[in-house]
Order: structure tokens, then sequence, then C-alpha cells
């Protein structure tokens, strides 16, 4: 495990200074390597954060150009980056806020056909897409492949978030378990709804925060919480959630 240098222990010391943290947890941070998929509101606030938390290595998947209408919600993306790839514009960004971390990205769309070799190098996947499709391919190739799913939505002024590992527990869901893959679900997309921008960066935020907690190594519970804000009412949830016993795609 490579040693946090001088400038770095006074970079994150109000992070070192929590108990639950300190040099070591910094350490873990610093030596963690995490893949992000999607550059929307989800993927620029959860990348941002956990740059700035001191996350070694991050990879970034994402193929659409910055447009005027995402500005309002996704961070690190300005008018001049408008027409420019989001991935190199996010990375520009990044880069300002630490210019130590390995950064990558690439410039795709997560099929069936790639998935596996952008993929297979990472024990934490942060699903930031905003379509089912993607979702159930990507939930499926966890499963198989035992990494770790940390996953939220995000519409009006709602949001959900969880981390997923149905392999490390017998009553742990898989992301069909919770959103099972009917016809209905398979057409949407989520950046066809409403959102008000806060929302977005919220989302982000509690994806970089379980991401966080799961390189600390936070017990099994995590992965059986389904944490929903209804911020338009302010109701805040924590919600348990089991395994599906007739899911399709986790069941043994
Ligand atoms: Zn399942």
């Amino acid at each position: 495990m490579i040693k946090l240098s001088d400038k770095e222990i006074e970079k994150y010391s109000r992070q070192i200074l929590i108990e639950k943290i300190g040099v070591k947890g910094q350490e873990k941070i610093k030596n963690s390597s995490i893949l992000l998929i999607g550059c929307g509101g989800l993927g620029t606030s959860a990348a941002q954060y956990l740059t700035m938390a001191g996350v070694g290595k991050i990879k970034i998947i994402d193929s659409d150009e910055v447009e005027l209408s995402n500005l309002n919600r996704q961070t690190l993306l300005f008018e001049e980056d408008i027409g420019n790839k989001k991935t190199v514009s996010l990375l520009k960004s990044l880069k300002k806020i630490n210019p130590h971390a390995k950064l990558e990205i690439v410039n795709a769309k997560i099929q069936k056909n790639n998935i596996k070799k952008l993929l297979q190098n990472h024990k934490i996947i942060l699903d930031c897409t905003d379509n089912f499709k993607s979702r159930y391919l990507i939930n499926k190739f966890c499963i198989n492949n035992k990494k770790i799913l940390v996953s939220a939505a995000i519409q009006s002024f709602d949001v959900q978030a969880f981390a997923l590992s149905p392999w490390k527990g017998k009553k742990n869901p898989c992301y069909e378990c919770i959103f099972p893959n009917t016809n209905t679900n398979n057409q949407l997309n989520c950046d066809e709804m409403g959102i008000v921008a806060p929302i977005a960066g919220l989302g982000g935020v509690l994806q970089a925060i379980l991401t966080i907690n799961i390189l600390l190594g936070i017990k099994n519970e995590i992965f059986r919480e389904f944490l929903s804000f209804d911020c338009f009412n302010r109701n805040f949830r924590k919600i348990r959630i089991v395994k599906n016993p007739d899911c399709k795609i986790c069941k043994d």
C-alpha cells in the first residue's frame, strides 16, 4: 500500500482527523481504484467528491457530448465545454482538484460486447447511467464477476441510493430484485424526466459516500439498505431491502 505524502496528510487533514478514517483509512482511499459509468448529473457529482476525498485511481466511461441543457445539474462542466466530449471536459476539471490522481477516461457506451473489457479490472463500479437497459446489463455483469455495485436514481425532487453485492451474502439483493426488468422499465430513460438541480448533486454525493464507506470496510448491512429521500416533503428514509427469492438474475 502506497503511503501518504506530507502534502497529502495536510490536504486530507480534515478527513484524517475523523477517528473512523485516520491515516490508515485515508491510505485505503488513496490506494483504491473506482470505475464510474456515466458523466451525467450523478457521475459528475460522484467523480468530483471521490476526487476531492483523495481516491487514487478513477476510470470514467461515457460517450456523450456536453449540451447546454446538461449545465443546470452536471457539475464541473461549463458553457465553454458545449460540443466537447463530457469525459474530456470532466477530466480537465478533476485534474485541477487532484493533479496526482490517476484519472483515465474512455469514450464509449457500455454494451454487451465491451462490458467485460471495460469493467473487469475494477472491484467497485458506480452506475451513474440514466437508463434501465444499461443498468440491467451492468447489474448482471457485477453479479457474474463479483463486483460491488453502487447505484443511485434521481428524478424531480427524489433521490434513491444503494450499494449492492448479492454474491456476498444470501440475503443481499441485486438491482433486479429491487427494480424487476419489465418492458415498461426497459423503455424508460431517466434523463427525459424533470429534475431540480441539487437533486443530481445529492445522488452523486450519496454514491460517493457509500463508496467511501465500503472502502473503509463497513459491515455487510450496507448491502441491504435503500436510501430514499423525498426532498420536496423533506422525508429521508432508510429502507431494509432483501433478495427477491424469485429474482431471475441472482437466484442460485
Ligand atoms: Zn436479484
